[in-house]
């Protein structure tokens, strides 16, 4: 794990980039919320995102964040970036402020049903494959529209908008592609069924420019806060 010192130059460096990504499309860097993806790393991990300030993190094994969550506390908002099997649904409910990887219908009503019993409303993002990327989670573009229908009818979901994960490619056009198409989307999706969608969460260390000229609000970084994973 990297010192404090190093985390805290990477971060300033990172909002520069954000800032140059914003300035060239002409969008206000408040427009666009970081979120630091602390998975692989440390509890410290989380520690030195709330000491600079920042409110949430992202974390992808349910199992992972229980026991960063048991030692660090409250005063940290966790989100659920990574893929979900419906057996561990009712632990992240019970730990998770938003799950953003919500991928199938089964998960959905399961979800639903394990935020009744805990007597909250679950905040959700909608994962969808954009690039038909057989090796990632999420529901297909054609499949999106049923999938916005169940949840808009699940009473202890709130849905807040659309999250991807580009196709591993090289080639930033394809990513530019499919960060595009979310946010055609969402803003189809959005007009179809008068729900807000807000939030269109897209882009990591690699493609976050990309991401923020397609209209992202929400980036997840990992490794340009704090280094290559150890896996
Ligand atoms: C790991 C991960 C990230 C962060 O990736 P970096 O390339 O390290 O910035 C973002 N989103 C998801 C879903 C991830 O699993």
């Amino acid at each position: 794990m990297i010192p404090f010192e190093e985390f805290e130059q990477n971060l300033a460096q990172l909002r520069l980039r954000m800032e140059s990504a914003c300035r060239a499309v002409g969008r206000s860097m408040d427009s666009v919320q970081l979120l630091p993806v602390t998975k692989n790393h440390p509890v410290d991990a989380v520690v030195f995102a709330t000491r600079a300030g920042l409110a949430a993190v992202g974390e992808n094994r349910v199992q992972e964040a229980a026991e960063k969550c048991a030692a660090f506390g409250g005063g940290v908002r966790w989100e659920l970036i990574g893929h979900l099997q419906s057996n561990k649904a009712k632990e992240a409910v019970a730990i998770f402020d938003r799950i953003q990887s919500v991928d199938s219908l089964k998960l959905l009503n399961r979800l639903n049903r394990y935020a009744e019993e805990a007597g909250k409303v679950l905040p959700i993002l909608l994962q969808c494959n954009t690039g038909a990327d057989p090796n990632k989670h999420g529901f297909s573009v054609d499949d999106m529209e049923s999938a916005l229908e169940v949840a808009i009818a699940a009473e202890h979901l709130r849905v807040d908008g659309l999250m991807t994960i580009a196709p591993l490619d090289d080639d930033l056009e394809v990513t530019k592609v499919a960060f595009e198409g979310l946010r055609e989307l969402r803003d189809r999706l959005s007009a179809a069924y008068s729900v807000a969608l807000t939030e269109l969460s897209m882009g990591m260390t690699g493609d976050l420019e990309v991401a923020i000229a397609a209209g992202s609000t929400q980036i997840r970084v990992g490794t340009a806060l704090y280094g290559a994973r150890t896996y």
